[in-house]
């Protein structure tokens, strides 16, 4: 839910970031506080207006995407324009740490950096810099399946020689889609002629690539960090390189992006230990709650155990568990409530009981 307190405290410094954790969250503050604030979403987000209807294109496949096109404004460059010349800058966790880290010259220091459902914070950072491979890019960019190793340090060895490899890959392909420009259009034209299957195939593949190196250049470089190999022995199983922590990384990419910097939450922990998390000065963080306005009357949590669930023990527990929630079910006839599951496959069989 977008929370008043977060939108007021970034009016009241009329120069904020104000960032939700999920994009819906991002439409309901569109929907509800629209006038008040500037918001931009990640370029997948928005249709390229150069393609003619009934084509519905977004802009990461924008005619502009072909190398040396002209300039050309669309839906997403001017919502990013307006917000980053506007008192509130808007926006989703994920995408703007990804600015942060890419893109840091097109997000100025601001007064005040407000992050909503921060206790997402740390698992979002985490992806920003997370190096993973799936199966097929393992064997399009390394010949195959990448071997096991035990460590991080293993990895950093084997892709010492592969990086500038990879950089020359991606070199190559810019190469090939400046050589598939349709010849003999003037520039604007190329604003009008359609990118071609092997060109909207070979920027799929750059983008792919560019992102990959990014992590992957930034990984080698990152020898101080601890970092965890999550590699399943399942044959289709991707390769991850997972920062333990990101409290080296947070002070670059957030806490310079602001003079003041607000974690909202309902529940964010201890100051210490989020100090501690984030790289903060512990005696830079300060805590402030309120009681919740509904009565602890109200907000009981009754503890009917079934038993340790787990994916061994699904199949023997699962029909006490749903026994239970009929039984609860079945106390309440007349009331609302609401029911979480753990997945949706869940939720069906629960459902069907
Ligand atoms: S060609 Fe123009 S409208 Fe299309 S994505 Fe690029 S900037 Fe946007």
């Amino acid at each position: 839910m977008p929370s008043n307190t977060s939108l007021t405290l970034a009016r009241w410094s009329g120069d904020a970031y104000l960032l939700t954790s999920q994009k819906l969250l991002q439409d309901q503050y569109e929907r509800e506080f629209g006038d008040a604030l500037q918001l931009v979403k990640g370029r997948e987000n928005y249709l390229c207006e150069r393609y003619a209807p009934p084509a519905r294109v977004t802009t990461t496949h924008g005619l502009c995407r072909r190398p040396r096109a002209p300039f050309c404004q669309c839906p997403y460059a001017r919502a990013k324009l307006a917000a980053q010349n506007g008192p509130i800058f808007c926006t989703n966790t994920a995408y703007f740490l990804t600015l942060r880290q890419w893109q840091r010259e097109q997000l100025r220091r601001r007064r005040v950096l407000v992050v909503d459902e921060a206790h997402n914070l740390e698992v979002q950072l985490v992806r920003v810099f997370t190096v993973a491979f799936a199966p097929d890019q393992m064997t399009k960019w390394f010949g195959g399946p990448l071997p096991r190793l035990g460590s991080a340090d293993e990895y950093r060895i084997l892709f010492e020689d592969d990086v500038s490899r990879l950089d020359m890959a991606l070199a190559l392909i810019d190469d090939r889609l400046a050589s598939l420009r349709p010849p003999g259009l003037v520039d604007d034209d190329l604003l009008s002629y359609p990118l071609t299957p092997q060109e909207l195939a070979l920027l799929g593949e750059r983008d792919l690539l560019e992102s990959a190196l990014a992590r992957l250049h930034f990984f080698l470089d990152a020898e101080d960090t601890e970092w965890v190999v999550r590699y399943p022995t399942e044959i289709s199983a991707a390769l991850e390189l997972v920062p333990l922590t990101v409290s080296a990384m947070a002070p670059a990419l957030l806490w310079d992006a602001a003079e003041l910097i607000v974690l909202s939450t309902a529940f964010m922990g201890r100051p210490e230990a989020i100090a501690g998390y984030f790289g903060l000065e512990p005696e830079a963080v300060r805590a402030f709650a309120s009681e919740s306005p509904f009565p602890v009357a109200q907000r009981l949590i009754e503890y009917r155990p079934v038993g340790a669930l787990s994916k061994a023990t699904l199949s023997e527990l699962e029909p006490a568990l749903f026994a239970e929630v009929a039984a609860i079910l079945a106390a309440h006839p007349a009331e609302k409530g609401l029911v979480h599951a753990a997945s949706y496959a869940a939720a069906r069989r629960l459902l069907t009981e």
